[in-house]
């Protein structure tokens, strides 16, 4: 691949989690209900997601690991109305500027499967294969041909738990979807996929804490529709962690990373005078997306909000009234 394609491919591909993000969201915007992940040295052998989504059809198999090329985003407008995960149509096109690709699909009620890879920016042609219904693609030798990138990635295993992590945030936000995960062959990681984030809760904090998580009730959709709508999980103060990384956030499903957001949730427990513990919460934020920015950077977990005042103070409430519904 060429040195644009190369440098512009770093600012979406930073680690094995970033490739693993771009394609649980392809999955997810696929309408998958099963996502199957494999990684083999820290995903920096092998990265492959098998998904029973809608599939790619033969002759789309090109496009999709050609840059700008997306099926979800057809003109500008669109952009103030996002309800796909991916929009940019660069994922694919950037990973495989880094890695050798190769998509593997059959679209549902289709007979005959069809795949293709690419190895140093070349795409192989389309050949026939005998795949299961929905998509399964495979990263190999991620950055091998990137040194430069190669010195930057820490240990196999820092890189197993930052997809681990990354992986436990898109089952909270879709509790509907089987996760499976494995890691050199074993199963690290899985989800039962019936819809209830109480479920994942346990898989991802243990059924003790994941007892002591109350809900957090939904107000009703306000006239205003900048106002959002908040949903969850958080804590009694006898479950709390040695620091702030467990309190997720999602913006209509879309994992968002925010000080603005975690602060009002640990107001919450300071306007009661619970201080100095981490609470643990899973918090839900349903609101109009033409009052959103999700277009800031590639990477896409940074959000924001024409009016931040409010969704501060409504998960503040929110977090608030479960806490003094349920004290102890
Ligand atoms: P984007 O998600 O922004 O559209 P990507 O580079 O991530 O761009 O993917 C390019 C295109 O490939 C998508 O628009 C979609 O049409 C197709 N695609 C990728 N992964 C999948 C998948 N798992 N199932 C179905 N289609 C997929
Ligand atoms: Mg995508």
């Amino acid at each position: 691949p060429d040195v644009a394609a190369k440098i512009a491919a770093g600012e979406v591909v930073e680690r094995p989690a970033s490739v693993v993000k771009e394609l649980i969201e392809n999955s997810i915007d696929a309408g998958a209900t099963q996502i199957r992940v494999d990684l083999t040295h820290g995903g920096l052998q092998l990265i492959r997601i098998t998904d029973n989504g809608s599939g790619i059809p033969a002759e789309e198999l090109p496009l999709a690991l050609t840059r700008h090329a997306t099926s979800k985003v057809a003109n500008i407008d669109d952009l103030e109305h996002i309800r796909s995960l991916g929009f940019r149509g660069e994922a694919l096109a950037s990973i495989a500027a880094v890695a050798e690709v190769s998509l593997m699909s059959r679209p549902r009620g289709v007979e005959q499967g069809s795949q293709l890879s690419a190895q140093n920016g070349q795409i192989s042609e389309v050949t026939a294969a005998a795949s299961p219904e929905g998509t399964t693609i495979t990263v190999r030798n991620l950055f091998s041909a990137v040194p430069a990138r190669l010195k930057f990635i820490k240990s196999r295993n820092t890189e197993i738990s930052h997809c681990h992590h990354l992986l436990e945030q898109y089952a909270l936000a879709y509790p509907e979807i089987r996760f499976n995960v494995f890691s050199e062959g074993r199963q690290i990681f899985a989800t039962p996929g019936d819809g209830q984030l109480a479920s994942v809760l346990v898989e991802v904090y243990g059924l003790q804490i994941a007892e002591q998580m109350i809900k957090v009730q939904g107000n009703e959709q306000p006239e205003d529709t900048a106002y959002p709508i908040i949903t969850g999980y958080t804590s009694r103060p006898t479950a709390y962690k040695s620091n702030r990384q467990h309190i997720s956030f999602f913006v209509n499903r879309r994992w968002v990373l925010s000080r603005m957001l975690t602060s009002a949730v640990e107001g919450a427990y300071h306007s009661l005078l619970l201080t100095g513990r981490h609470p643990i919460a899973v918090i839900n934020i349903q609101i109009d997306p033409s009052v959103l920015d999700v277009n800031v950077h590639p990477a896409k977990t940074e959000i924001r909000f024409l009016k931040e005042r409010r969704v501060y103070a409504a998960i503040l409430r929110a977090v608030r009234e479960a806490l003094l519904e349920e004290p102890e």
